[in-house]
């Protein structure tokens, strides 16, 4: 704890001076950049990732970066806090984008890949669920990329199955449908520091570096562009399900 603290300290002395009308400037509304949806791991750290300041990323962190899909109904399979982000993020705060980030070696994915859900604490357990279709897809020889590591394919299959259960909330639906929202995969190499996106034309997570931006976005100072964008009626696994 005293880490922590001392921590707080620092950045009270050392960073804070900096970050002083930045916070200033947020301390009544916010316009965040993106909803975030990432894994818990303390190894994941959106902000240093991707360069971030205070006020850009609205953040859902949970064990897998897991999102419940909505039944017909539109509510929630799952717990109501990842739901109420994604309503509060679109319809409140308009959020132009959702990322779901993944990560490498994430403990989540390998007890769903070891089958140990079941000996898991019984909340967990049930929360893994929402990782399934994931696991299914991989059972059934689904691969993005076959030199990782079968839980690093699920971990990434799980990127893709959790943007599908986005695209069943209404809100989610409209806004993309409108064209004022983009829904993008992200996955995070723990060891090499990279991020990869998903895109849709190698169906394979590509490394972001500047060259790739450039070629997806233009040039980086320019204006923004829509990137991948999953239509309603798209299916990630239309490739593999229409062979
Ligand atoms: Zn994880």
């Amino acid at each position: 704890m005293k880490k922590l603290i001392r921590g707080i300290v620092e950045f009270r002395e050392q960073k804070l001076p900096d970050y002083s009308q930045r916070f200033r400037d947020l301390a009544y509304q916010q316009v965040p950049d993106a909803l975030f949806i990432t894994c818990a791991d303390s190894r994941v750290v959106p902000n240093l990732m991707v360069s971030t300041e205070p006020g850009d990323l609205f953040t859902v962190r949970n064990v897998g970066n897991l999102m419940p899909p909505a039944d017909a109904q539109g509510h929630s399979e799952g717990d109501l806090s990842e739901a109420s982000a994604i309503e509060y993020a679109v319809s409140v705060l308009k959020v132009p984008n959702i990322v779901v980030c993944g990560h490498s070696e994430c403990g989540a994915m390998k007890a769903v890949l070891g089958g140990k859900a079941d000996s898991l604490p019984p909340n967990l357990a049930k929360w893994l669920h929402h990782a399934h279709p994931a696991a299914e897809r991989l059972a059934s020889g689904d691969r993005l990329d076959p030199s990782l590591s079968e839980h690093d394919q699920l971990s990434q299959l799980n990127v893709l199955a959790q943007l599908e259960h986005l695209m069943t909330y209404q809100v989610v639906r409209d806004q993309v449908e409108a064209g004022t929202l983009t829904l993008s995969g992200w996955w995070f190499d723990i060891g090499s520091g990279d991020v990869l996106a998903y895109r849709d034309e190698h169906r394979a997570f590509v490394l972001i570096n500047r060259d790739n931006a450039e070629r997806w976005h233009g040039p980086l100072s320019g204006p923004e562009q829509a990137t991948f964008m999953l239509k309603p009626q798209d299916s990630l696994w239309r490739r593999q399900d229409h062979g």
